[in-house]
């Protein structure tokens, strides 16, 4: 490339390489904000080169608010001064020209005159500063214009050449972005729709509101790049709570939140920096999207897509709250087939009662899947799902027909062993441990992700029925207290219950 670069400017006029340059500068065609920042930079610097430069700038008109905004920095309104008017001014005057005029220190100059262009073009020049501006069109829309301000243009560029050269330039120029602008607006839409999907697709698995919250938070925070996001669910006494993340120190929110009430399906501070969001159930208020930003703006276009998003949070939040229902009168957890937590407190009761009763041993496992949050932010949630059945498959198959395996919670399994003494129980959660530290655990159910199995470990606590116990559930406290004991000393590793951890 360097070498070529150089012959041209050997043999070339300088007209020529101008617009060598500007083609190099424009050639690859990029998608993202930072990527035409660099393209604006670069061609400033070629401008620099033939013109003395002050400033080099694009602006496109917003559909959605009517203002023109600088082309790299999209998000940012351009406050009303001076420039402002005057290039709204602008922009009005270059809607008649299409594509065939340009206009220079306030007079417009058409190509297709039949007066003597460059001698227009260089008489209106003046001495010290210089304003240029020609029109961005999209098809036979003007969406835009290109300011080029400057200070002298030098002699030896003072010809007819130089204004085809910058004309020929300019097209190139106004091609490239509005490409650039059209696959923005693309790769916005695909990003939206990936989202909405992502949270509709969040119900066939799941359906406790505390996992389900924190994921449509996190993927509405990766969408909205410039604001950040917060949830809150709205409480009996009708305040708002904090959800997620684990802090909320915005006064613009918490101040903005007082004014949610039922019949508002969304607010908008009066800076516009700051919008909360209605998640609703039927036709309650349950919980709050809230997207704040101390610099930025949200657009009619974030707004847009925040009330679908909010939305469709409200849909999967509805269905399940509703699935819930049902599920609370289920005995099996939906997505390991294990008993739920329901049963497992159920059958809790009754194996307590039988070892009170008949006198005969019973021990209780708890196990934690180590890291587990890891693979969800590796993998995604799918994968994590994938690894949540098949560590399920692994602990079912290693135990007897008698023994009660559930699942507890998120990761977390319990498993009663009625007349096992505590030695048996430790060794049985060996080798559960050991099993799944050995196993290839399969996610290639979720065909995206290019990797058929990935490994992981449980840590594993045990804790055996003592008479001296008053209510059944200090059992599996006990377990649970020997577990976190095991997650202490490092994971992947069973821990026997013993006094001293309390
Ligand atoms: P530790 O080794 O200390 O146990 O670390 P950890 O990351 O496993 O522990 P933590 O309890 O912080 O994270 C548990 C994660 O499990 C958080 C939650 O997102 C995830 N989780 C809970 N329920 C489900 C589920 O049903 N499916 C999936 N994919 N993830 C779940
Ligand atoms: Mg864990
Ligand atoms: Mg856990």
């Amino acid at each position: 490339m360097e070498d070529m670069t150089q012959v041209s400017k050997t043999n070339c006029t300088k007209e020529m390489t101008f617009l060598w340059e500007i083609s190099n500068a424009l050639a690859p065609l990029h998608s993202y904000d930072e990527e035409s920042q660099a393209l604006v930079l670069k061609l400033k610097e070629i401008f620099q080169k033939y013109l003395s430069i002050n400033n080099f700038q694009i602006f496109i008109r917003d559909e959605m608010t009517s203002t023109l905004r600088d082309f790299v920095k999209s998000w940012i309104i351009i406050e009303k001064n001076q420039q402002q008017e005057l290039v709204e001014n602008i922009f009005e005057k270059l809607k008649s020209v299409f594509d065939k005029g340009f206009i220079i220190n306030n007079k417009l100059l058409k190509y297709n005159t039949k007066l003597d262009l460059k001698k227009q073009f260089f008489e209106s020049l003046n001495k010290e500063k210089n304003l240029l501006y020609f029109p961005v069109f999209n098809e036979k829309k003007l969406i835009g214009v290109i300011e080029i301000n400057f200070d002298t243009v030098s002699k030896d560029v003072q010809n007819s050449l130089f204004l085809n050269a910058l004309r020929i330039a300019i097209s190139q120029i106004s091609t490239v972005v509005v490409n650039k602008i059209l696959n923005r607006h693309l790769c916005a839409n695909i990003k939206f729709q990936q989202v909405m999907k992502s949270i509709a697709k969040l119900i066939e698995t799941q359906y406790e509101l505390e996992y389900i919250l924190p994921i449509i938070g996190e993927l509405i925070d990766r969408f909205v790049s410039e604001h950040l996001i917060y949830i809150f669910t709205k409480q009996e006494n009708g305040k708002y709570k904090l959800f997620w993340p684990l802090d909320c120190q915005d006064e613009n929110v918490l101040r903005l939140l007082s004014k949610m009430t039922n019949s508002k399906s969304h607010i908008v501070s009066k800076d516009g920096k700051t919008g909360l969001f209605a998640i609703r159930n039927e036709e309650r208020t349950v919980g709050v999207i809230a997207a704040s930003s101390n610099i930025d703006k949200l657009s009619k276009a974030d707004i847009d897509y925040l009330c679908q998003l909010s939305a469709q949070a409200s849909i999967t939040t509805q269905r399940a709250n509703a699935y819930a229902q049902v599920l609370k009168y289920a005995t099996l957890d939906a997505l390991t087939g294990l008993n739920n937590r329901r049963q497992f407190e159920i059958r809790l009761k009754q194996e307590f009662a039988n070892a009170k009763r008949n006198k005969k041993p019973l021990c209780c496992i708890m196990l934690d899947i180590d890291y587990f949050k890891k693979v969800n932010d590796t993998w995604g949630h799918a994968a994590g799902d994938c690894v949540l059945k098949n560590v399920a498959k692994i602990v079912a198959h290693e135990l007897r027909e008698y023994d009660i395996a559930s699942r507890y919670g998120g990761e977390e399994f319990c498993i009663l062993l009625p007349d096992t003494k505590i030695r048996e129980a430790a060794f049985v959660a060996q080798r559960l441990r050991s099993a799944v530290e050995k196993a290839d655990i399969n996610i290639s159910e979720d065909k995206v992700l290019g990797v058929d199995s990935l490994k992981v470990t449980i840590s594993v606590g045990v804790s055996e029925f003592e008479k001296k116990f008053s209510t059944p559930e200090k059992l599996y406290q006990n377990a649970d207290a020997a577990l976190y004991e095991a997650k202490k000393r490092g994971r992947n590793r069973v821990v026997v219950y013993d006094e001293s951890f309390e």
